[in-house]
């Protein structure tokens, strides 16, 4: 991160703000796997939710995750207990006051994120960024909510974080260059690449991706076919590497049918109607592998298709 220069849009150079300390707001699995990267790339992260459960299921998650990479060879013993050692875990929000960049992954849903940002906002310090790992919901906003939309980005970590090669970069209407440049070069420092999108709803990956889980689920809902004909349809047919279903309690029902809402609301297009049929899942508390059930039953080894 240090050397990078950056120009501002009138061509004067700005001062990259360093990033030397992350936080990370919510231990579910998008939290666990950006504190996992950051902490494999050095840099201190504290990790905050409101369940302590929560986080020590991140760190037990963490540390699982770290074996798989070791048995890859692709970190050793020291750089795992160097990293695990790196992640401080806490549900006080003082603990963000010495953090350069603090980024939120909490439950998909506006109101959530903004109590959040209450919460957090007297515990930075003033020239802390903050990031929304939101899959959907407008940066803009968001931003508005805060004391700091210029400092306000979104970062789009995909899903499993230590794995996925993308993170897509938002910028808000406000958000100033000088906290674009810093927070593409942390993306680079975690060895991901960027894609950059425009603030509209869902973004670019899940703008396509989503909508297509949920014309799975209206397949499954119309009797098109079963669970296990689409997943493999999809698979063979078109080379996916996981079926729509299977990729959607994988995402977590209820994160899904939140960025189709954000769709339908935001776009005003009848064509990103969220399926009944994943309303009903998610109103049973169906909510895939994080639920144990889903389009899938996953207590059955191998997990059974539900319908
Ligand atoms: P999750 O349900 O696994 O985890 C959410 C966590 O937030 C939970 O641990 C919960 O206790 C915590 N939380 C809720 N309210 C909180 C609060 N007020 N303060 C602190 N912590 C709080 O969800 P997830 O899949 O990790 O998704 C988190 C975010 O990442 C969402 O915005 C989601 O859209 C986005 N995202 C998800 C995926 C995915 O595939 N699941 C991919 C990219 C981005």
């Amino acid at each position: 991160m240090n050397g990078d220069v950056a120009v501002s849009p009138a061509g004067t150079p700005l001062e990259t703000p360093v990033i030397a300390c992350v936080g990370v707001v919510g231990a579910g699995q998008m939290g666990n796997g950006i504190s996992h990267v950051c902490a494999l790339a050095g840099l201190p992260v504290v990790l905050l939710d409101v369940e302590r459960a929560a986080l020590d299921r991140a760190m037990a998650t963490m540390a699982r995750n770290m074996d798989r990479q070791l048995r890859r060879d692709l970190i050793t013993e020291a750089d795992k207990a160097a990293a695990l050692a790196r992640v401080k875990t806490t549900t006080e929000h003082a603990a963000f006051g010495a953090c350069d960049l603090v980024i939120e992954a909490t439950t998909e849903k506006e109101a959530v994120k903004k109590a959040v940002y209450r919460a957090l906002i007297p515990h930075l310090k003033p020239s802390c960024l903050l990031a929304s790992n939101t899959s959907s919901i407008s940066i803009t906003r968001l931003g508005a909510a805060t004391d700091r939309p210029e400092k306000f980005i979104g970062m789009h970590f995909m899903n499993p974080v230590p794995v996925m090669q993308l993170v897509e970069i938002i910028r808000g209407i406000a958000t100033d260059e000088a906290t674009f440049q810093a927070t593409m070069a942390l993306a680079h420092r975690l060895g991901k690449t960027t894609a950059v999108a425009e603030d509209f709803p869902a973004f670019i990956v899940n703008r396509i991706l989503v909508p297509m889980i949920n014309e799975a689920v209206y397949a499954l809902y119309e009797g098109v076919g079963s669970v296990a004909a689409i997943d493999n349809a999809l698979r063979l047919g078109a080379n996916h590497p996981m079926g729509p279903l299977e990729l959607a309690d994988f995402i977590g029902l209820d994160t899904a049918l939140s960025i189709m809402q954000v769709l339908y609301e935001g776009l005003s297009d009848s064509k990103y109607r969220p399926c009944p049929l994943l309303v009903k899942y998610v109103e049973a508390g169906w909510l895939g592998r994080k639920t144990g059930r889903g389009f899938y039953d996953y207590t059955q080894d191998p997990p059974r298709p539900t319908r």
